[in-house]
């Protein structure tokens, strides 16, 4: 069997084109950072391999450092997708150092064959090294089967460019160009087009993965508030509370309620009622600690857990928010909001979560009896009061 490099060559061009034009065509423009860089990557890989494909017909020397530049760029945002996908790796600064000095050696050095293959072919396999690199490194999110497909796929151009360039730099009578015969650039050739076809599929999986970690956080959060929505609270809540049992850890739970919303929304309207909503949430985010849980358990109620906190934790908390709030609501709303809370500490014999919200839901009720603006335990005993309950008006049919 004779495969001929050039016809290989060519083939992979074909392929190339083909995949930069059908990547954007099935995933569309408007996609995440990730994939645009996946796809630009192809797209100047593609640019890279025709540009080396087309100097030897003519304009060798700046088709061949275009090819380069191309080729470098491509690997560069090559790894930029997969630092979108898996999240911040180690190296940003080497694999655009060498897409930038790759192509400037390279172009630097034209004249001198063996130094200009060997340069241009160790800068690529770094490159396509350290993007298996930022593939292996922890991601735990990510799926590690596409991982693998690319990083093996790279793997193998790694060392099939690298032995390139140890020929072309160190072996140069018997390797006189990437499109000689020789079995290392038919290797190479089928390697290449091997690792385009599963290195396209592995992009399209982690794309769908990608659409798939969205859809679940879109079905956990709140889209008005970006809290946690009631079911994904009460899931998080339930682990918490199990927890803190094991630890015999002290838990607050507190249920609050934005006071006299209905009149907020008449008087300012609803689109400034769902920017209260708004305020409130960011507010009640930034008074969290890590490991804390806040979710928005209906229209204006919002359930928080405090996580190693006792009642004066809790009554420290709901301070620091009503001060904040008063604070925020009018510099940024023009009125004052208010809320109201009911708090529930964790008792010996609260083995589910629903024995806390009955309680704090109880003392909420209270807290709104006496006056709002205020919060409550489920004793009635009022624990953070901010202005005395209203005086008693005495009802005349008793
Ligand atoms: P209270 O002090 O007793 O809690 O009185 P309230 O008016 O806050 O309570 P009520 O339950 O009577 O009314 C709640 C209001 O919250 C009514 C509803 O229109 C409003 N609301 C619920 N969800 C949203 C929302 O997403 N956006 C806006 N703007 N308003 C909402
Ligand atoms: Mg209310
Ligand atoms: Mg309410």
């Amino acid at each position: 069997m004779n495969l001929d490099v050039q016809t290989l060559l060519i083939v992979m061009m074909i392929n190339m084109i083909a995949l930069s034009v059908a990547m954007p065509a099935i995933m569309g423009w408007r996609v995440s950072r990730a994939a645009r860089c996946a796809q630009g990557s192809v797209v100047l890989q593609t640019l890279g391999w025709s540009a080396l494909v087309l100097s030897g017909q003519f304009f060798d020397r700046p088709l061949s450092i275009l090819a380069m530049a191309g080729l470098a760029a491509g690997q560069a945002l090559l790894w930029e997708s997969m630092r979108g996908w898996l999240g911040p790796r180690p190296g940003r600064a080497l694999v655009w150092g060498v897409a930038l000095l790759m192509p400037l050696g390279y172009g630097l050095g034209f004249p001198n064959y063996p130094f200009r293959v060997g340069w241009a072919n160790a800068g690529l396999a770094l490159q396509m090294a350290w993007v298996c690199v930022a593939l292996a490194w922890p991601a735990p999110q990510a799926s590690r089967r596409w991982r693998l497909l690319i990083g093996l796929c790279l793997a193998a151009m790694a060392v099939a460019t690298a032995w390139r360039g140890v020929l072309g730099a160190f072996f140069t009578d018997s390797y006189p160009t990437f499109r000689a015969p020789h079995p290392v650039n038919v290797a190479a050739m089928l390697i290449g087009n091997l690792s385009l076809l599963l290195t396209a599929v592995g992009m399209l999986v982690a794309w769908r993965e990608e659409a798939e970690r969205a859809l679940q956080l879109q079905a956990r959060t709140d889209s008005l508030t970006g809290l946690l929505n009631r079911r994904a609270l009460q899931l998080s809540a339930a682990d918490l509370l199990a927890q803190a049992r094991r630890h015999r850890d002290p838990m607050a739970l507190l249920l609050i309620d934005l006071d006299h919303f209905k009149q907020i929304n008449d008087r300012h309207g609803h689109e400034r009622g769902d920017r209260a909503l708004q305020l409130m949430s960011r507010l009640l985010q930034s008074a969290l600690r890590r490991g804390d849980l806040a979710g928005r358990w209906g229209g204006e109620e919002f359930c928080v857990l405090l996580a190693r906190a006792d009642a004066d934790a809790a009554i420290a908390f709901d301070q620091r928010l009503r001060e904040r709030l008063a604070r925020h609501s009018l510099a940024e709303l023009g009125f004052g909001l208010d809320f109201s809370t009911g708090l529930a500490t964790l008792q010996r014999d609260d083995s589910q979560l629903a024995s806390l919200l009955h309680r704090a839901d109880a003392a909420l009720y209270a807290a709104k009896d006496a006056g709002r603006g205020r919060m409550l335990t489920t004793a009635a005993v009022p624990v953070a009061e901010r202005r005395p309950a209203p005086p008693r008006v005495p009802d005349p049919t008793h």
